[in-house]
């Protein structure tokens, strides 16, 4: 194998994050990033193969489900209460319809596979390279991704309530009390929807993309005993779009199957496995590779930690819901929020945290905020993971 050259990778995230900026999936950054990294890849000597797929973009869905749910919300004061509940459930389901109603982006995945002859074991390295748009106001994200299912619910019960047959005005009483929080998670999706800003993403997730080059540059040039595929995925930021349209169309057989998704790797010196994503829907990641990756950070030097993700989502969970095994590598500073790691605590969730790099999806997450040694810190990690004996048993 070739060396592992840190500053070769810096080179990618300067030329993603810095010259290219923003690269929302859909438009021209987006693209630029895309031929980049097909461009690199073609110089490493793969054949890269670019797979297209159509996404409705994460605002207009979130805009659409708001001002739906809202109408249904005021409606039912009006009409009957079968015809409330219909208009709630289409409020509800008419995400699934936009595909259909409203003009899609185009977003592309960047694939390219090193060939090895019967390759005992496959070992997919992914990572995203869209960017994504800053949020307005943080905490009103928290708050919306904390109380949108609760609130829904609630309005859910009191429609039942209606039908069910509860006098008209107890259930009035019960609307009003409502109306303010339903109203306000309405709202505050609207907002958080309003940002126009796009974040040039050094951290998240240019350092991933660098990193993955990078290693498939060392790998490119050495035989290989495992099968392996490095994927630059889009639309990350949109909802995990661009590897589940991926997973769609690709077959793995699971049992010599393993995807590792870097995410976020430049600021902190932390190493985190994650262990785990979500709050009331869980997806736990693969425990065997989990070990195996804990492994190699302690050979490359790091003490590496769990980390359940309660609100945020990663690309390896398209392969998850696949059934095939995966997990995320991540790095990361320490955080000073206790509060809400002694409540995860509480609710049976102990490695969760919350992210300890203030400038994810913000305008200053540039490449002056990642740490070269933190690339070079992980790029051992994941060298160290390719010819582990988790991947490939007859070596030491
Ligand atoms: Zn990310």
């Amino acid at each position: 194998m070739a060396e592992f050259e840190p500053r070769r990778a810096f080179e990618h995230i300067d030329k993603l994050a810095y010259e290219i900026g923003p690269r929302l999936a859909g438009t021209t950054g987006a693209k630029q990033a895309a031929d980049y990294i097909q461009k690199q890849l073609e110089s490493y000597g793969y054949k890269p193969v670019v797979q297209e797929f159509g996404f409705v973009p994460r605002v207009v869905k979130t805009q659409i489900r708001a001002i739906s749910l809202i109408a249904a919300f005021v409606v039912s004061l009006f009409l009957p209460a079968l015809v409330s509940l219909a208009v709630f459930l289409l409020a509800i389901l008419i995400g699934y319809a936009l595909p259909y109603a409203v003009p899609k982006r185009l977003g592309k995945n960047i694939i390219a596979t090193a060939t090895s002859k019967e390759p005992k074991m496959h070992l997919l390295v992914g990572a995203h390279y869209d960017s994504a748009r800053c949020a307005v106001r943080p905490r009103l994200s928290k708050f919306v991704k904390l109380t949108f299912l609760p609130v829904t619910l609630a309005f859910a019960v009191l429609l039942l309530l209606r039908l069910a047959g509860v006098p008209s005005l107890a259930w009035l009483i019960v609307w009003v009390c409502l109306a303010p929080f339903f109203l306000a998670v309405c709202a505050g999706m609207l907002i958080s929807a309003s940002g126009k800003r796009v974040s040039p993403g050094a951290n998240d997730n240019a350092s991933g993309v660098a990193l993955m080059l990078e290693v498939a540059r060392v790998a490119a040039a050495g035989p290989s005993e495992i099968g392996l595929t490095f994927v630059a995925f889009d639309a990350e930021e949109q909802g995990l779009v661009g590897s589940r349209e991926f997973v769609k169309k690709q077959k793995f057989d699971p049992e010599k199957f393993a995807m590792l998704n870097l995410d976020t790797l430049g600021a902190g010196r932390q190493a985190y496995v994650i262990e785990g994503n979500g709050l009331i829907q869980k997806h736990k990641t693969t425990q065997i590779i989990n070990e195996a990756l804990a492994r190699c950070c302690e050979r490359a030097g790091l003490k590496p930690k769990l980390w359940w993700a309660a609100l945020a989502g990663h690309d390896h969970i398209s392969f998850l819901r696949a059934k095939l095994p995966a997990t995320t590598l991540t790095m990361d500073a320490p955080s000073k929020d206790d509060f809400s790691v002694a409540l995860a605590k509480k609710i049976g969730l102990p490695n969760a945290r919350t992210r300890g790099y203030r400038n994810l999806h913000t305008m200053d997450d540039i490449p002056d905020k990642v740490e070269l040694a933190n690339i070079e810190r992980a790029g051992h990690v994941v060298l160290e993971f390719i010819k582990s004996s988790f991947l490939c048993p007859a070596s030491p």
